[in-house]
């Protein structure tokens, strides 16, 4: 046990020297390597030992090193339970083949074994020093272990189990940078200046009014790094910007400290501050305490509080104190004795305690496995979970407050023989947001849209006439659920069997929406309608049929690319994953020419559409607009890579004498909206006069047959079945063919160009 509540000592006060940079003593000459190492500590680093105290010596096959753990701010008034924690460098390594360091830890305040890590990248990243399996001697009250480093490399960090450092937090910091669940506040300075920061976390897009508010700190002392890493996953997972996230967040504001005592953590303490005060004991009533990471903390709690007179709007509700404890199998909670007024907590409060301890059990697999927790009896009234039952818990201003110390620990996890990583702290981090949304009654279960196979069900009549919240949404059944109504779900919508058919133009505008394998999205005949985004690369099938779709966001050109080329196959649009029409592959097959057409609209949206060859701008009808669209590009015959809009109807990624001619043989220039009662290729309406089809091909076979600059005045029969060749065979001038039919072809007055 090492945390606050096994410590009654309370730390001394004496302002003691910060502990710069100092060199190891070094005994005796070469030794197994080239050079002598060399332990350091790097000022702000999270380091500390005694350098002073260091002696290596070279025996046959290795380097025998001896560090003596040195007491918070070398103040050797502490305790001996507080010398916990050893970090430092080691310099002059053999890069040409390693180092072996036979390493002693002497007058170490611990005796539990906890595999030792190591930096091979100047501190950026830890991993467990592979090998190492550490032994104590009680004897001696040291620790020994054996270090061996591989070639190539000249220096190393070394520390006892995984730093927390204020590089490590400034990274975390930055990269939650411009993210719209995060605010970040400074709400004090520590002793030396360092700010205390402060992540608030919520949905601003919801109303705060009625949202619960949790409160979260880490590292009131400082080394247990675990509690740190765990309130950064907490933090990452709610700003992650998952539908469970953002559904948590729409219903509370969570508040987290994740270096309360940054002084502690640059100087590489165990356990106190700059000034040997071991914060946790420093809450005691009346709740009056100067010290500054103190009155920050506490400062910001009482305005979240308010006074009994006028309490805060979201007071808090829940409060999470989180440290590490040495020799524990399992993180576990100290829940409180319900014996108020003689000690510990009233019977609620120990009520709702054991409803959190059961919400985060049945949500992490390491807080699972522990199957008793500690008791607490909370006699000395230290601690804030104190502060929090005397002041607002027993006031009838306030509901009462779930406050309780949460420990992790430093190796075991539920995998035996397996140390815990940086990355299992913040699992257990994340598994806090779960366990949170619990114990509020909030549920983050996914919406399910079940249809039975065979049948064609609406949403109402499967129980969801309206959509709406962030909860992700997903289907399943192989049957068909058809969404026809006005829905404002802003979770994702997954496709996991069978059909969604949308058949309103809104029916999912805020969500994005995954088709997964065997999973398929259909579009209502002719329709046209608009999806949050779009990801159609998860192994399902987005069936347009005779319809439009609009992806406002997030659906890149080359995962679109990649979809339509999955349907398109050859020509065909007869696939069955990605993005395709299974109307345009019908047509396709009794002669017609169809196609899936798509343009970018410049705002990030992008429209996907069953359409014919030419229609550029997918409105369903081939005209001179379109024409126009394909001429402004500049693209045809210019060997300048084009899209659909620019005039490339057969995806060969440019835009030439091919495309026109299928524009040419589809037939519907000027014929008017050819997907309505008339979807097919056969009935297309002639208009009046020569066919605009006709004249268009002879004007594609000019360009393609070098009549260029000759007054041609194409009719029906010269058009003729010969195929056109390539464009870069038959050059007429870049656009000038393709002006050449807008030109001379002008169907009606309003000739937009
Ligand atoms: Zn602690």
């Amino acid at each position: 046990m090492g945390c606050g509540h096994a410590e009654p000592v309370r730390g001394l006060r004496a302002a003691v020297g910060c502990g710069a940079a100092a060199v190891a003593l070094v005994l005796g000459g070469a030794g197994p390597g080239s050079a002598t190492p060399l332990i350091r500590v790097v000022a702000g680093e999270s380091m500390n030992i005694d350098t002073a105290g260091v002696v290596v010596t070279a025996s046959s096959t290795a380097w025998r090193v001896t560090a003596p753990m040195r007491p918070d701010n070398g103040n050797a008034s502490l305790p001996t339970s507080f010398r916990r924690w050893w970090h430092f460098q080691v310099d002059g390594l053999d890069a040409a083949s390693g180092s072996t360091l036979a390493m002693s830890i002497t007058k170490s305040g611990y005796s539990d074994l906890i595999t030792p890590v190591w930096s091979l990248d100047g501190g950026l990243t830890y991993q467990r020093v592979p090998g190492a399996v550490p032994t104590y001697s009680s004897a001696t009250s040291t620790q020994s272990f054996t270090v061996k480093t591989p070639p190539g490399v000249t220096s190393i960090r070394l520390a006892k189990y995984y730093p927390y450092t204020l590089g490590m937090f400034d990274r975390f910091r930055a990269s939650l940078a411009g993210n719209s669940f995060v605010r970040e506040e400074t709400i004090g300075a520590s002793v030396q200046g360092r700010g205390i920061v402060m992540h608030t976390l919520t949905d601003t897009t919801m109303p705060d009014a009625g949202k619960q508010r949790v409160w979260v700190h880490a590292a009131v002392h400082p080394s247990e790094t675990p509690a740190s890493f765990t309130a950064e996953g907490l933090i990452g997972w709610l700003a992650g910007g998952s539908d469970e996230a953002r559904t948590l967040l729409g219903h509370t504001i969570v508040n987290v400290v994740t270096m309360a005592n940054p002084d502690g953590v640059a100087l590489g303490n165990y356990r106190t501050t700059s000034t040997s005060v071991n914060l946790e004991n420093d809450w005691a009533a009346p709740y009056t305490s100067t010290v500054p990471e103190i009155t920050a903390l506490r400062g910001t709690i009482e305005r979240f509080m308010g006074t009994a007179a006028a309490p805060g709007s979201n007071p808090i509700s829940m409060l999470l104190n989180l440290h590490a404890s040495h020799g524990e199998t399992y993180p576990f909670h100290f829940v409180h004795q319900a014996s108020y007024p003689t000690s510990g907590v009233t019977a609620e409060v120990r009520a709702l305690e054991d409803r959190w301890v059961a919400a985060y059990k049945g949500r992490s697999p390491f807080g699972a496995l522990r199957t008793t927790d500690p008791q607490s009896t909370l006699a000395g009234r230290s601690y804030v979970e104190s502060m929090m039952l005397d002041r607002y818990t027993l006031s009838p201003a306030w509901d009462p407050v779930m406050a309780i110390t949460w420990e992790g620990t430093y190796q075991a996890g539920p995998t035996a023989g397996v140390p815990n990583t940086p990355d299992d702290y913040r699992r257990m981090g994340s598994d806090m947001g779960w366990a949170i949304a619990d114990y509020y009654g909030v549920s983050l279960a996914p919406v399910t849209l079940f249809a039975a196979a065979g049948t064609t069900v609406g949403q109402a009549a499967a129980g969801q006439p309206l959509l709406a919240g962030t909860l992700p949404a997903r289907k399943t059944g192989a049957g068909t659920i058809v969404l026809d109504a006005a829905n404002a779900i802003t979770g994702s919508t997954a496709i996991q069997q069978g059909t969604l058919r949308l058949a309103h133009p809104t029916a999912l505008v805020h969500s994005t929406v995954t088709p997964l394998a065997g999973g398929t999205l259909t579009l209502a005949t002719g329709l046209r309608t608009t999806v949050g985004g779009l990801k159609p690369m998860a192994g399902g099938f987005v069936d347009l049929g005779s319809g439009l779709i609009t992806v406002a966001t997030g659906l890149s050109r080359t995962d679109l690319l990649t979809s339509l080329a999955a349907a398109r196959g050859a020509g065909s649009w007869t696939g069955t994953s990605g993005i395709g029409s299974s109307t345009a592959a019908a047509e396709i097959r009794r002669g017609g020419l169809r196609s899936v057409g798509w343009l970018e609209a410049g705002d990030g949206s992008v429209t996907i559409a069953y359409a014919a060859p030419g229609d550029a701008n997918l409105d369903w009808v081939v005209d001179i607009l379109d024409v126009a669209s394909i001429i402004s590009s500049g693209r045809f015959n210019s060997g300048r890579a084009a899209t659909w809009s620019e005039g490339d109807g057969n995806y060969d990624g440019v835009t030439d004498i091919l495309d026109i001619a299928d524009l040419v043989a589809a037939d519907l220039f000027n014929a008017g909206a050819y997907n309505g009662a008339t979807v097919g290729f056969v009935a297309v309406p002639e208009p009046a006069g020569p066919g605009a089809g006709i004249v268009l091909a002879a004007a594609a076979l000019t360009a393609a047959t070098h009549l260029r600059g000759r007054s041609t005045r194409a009719r029906g029969p010269e058009a003729g079945p010969s195929a056109p060749r390539r464009a870069d065979s038959a050059p007429p001038g870049p656009s000038r063919a393709i002006r050449a039919i807008a030109g001379r072809h002008r169907p009606s007055p309003g000739n937009r160009r």
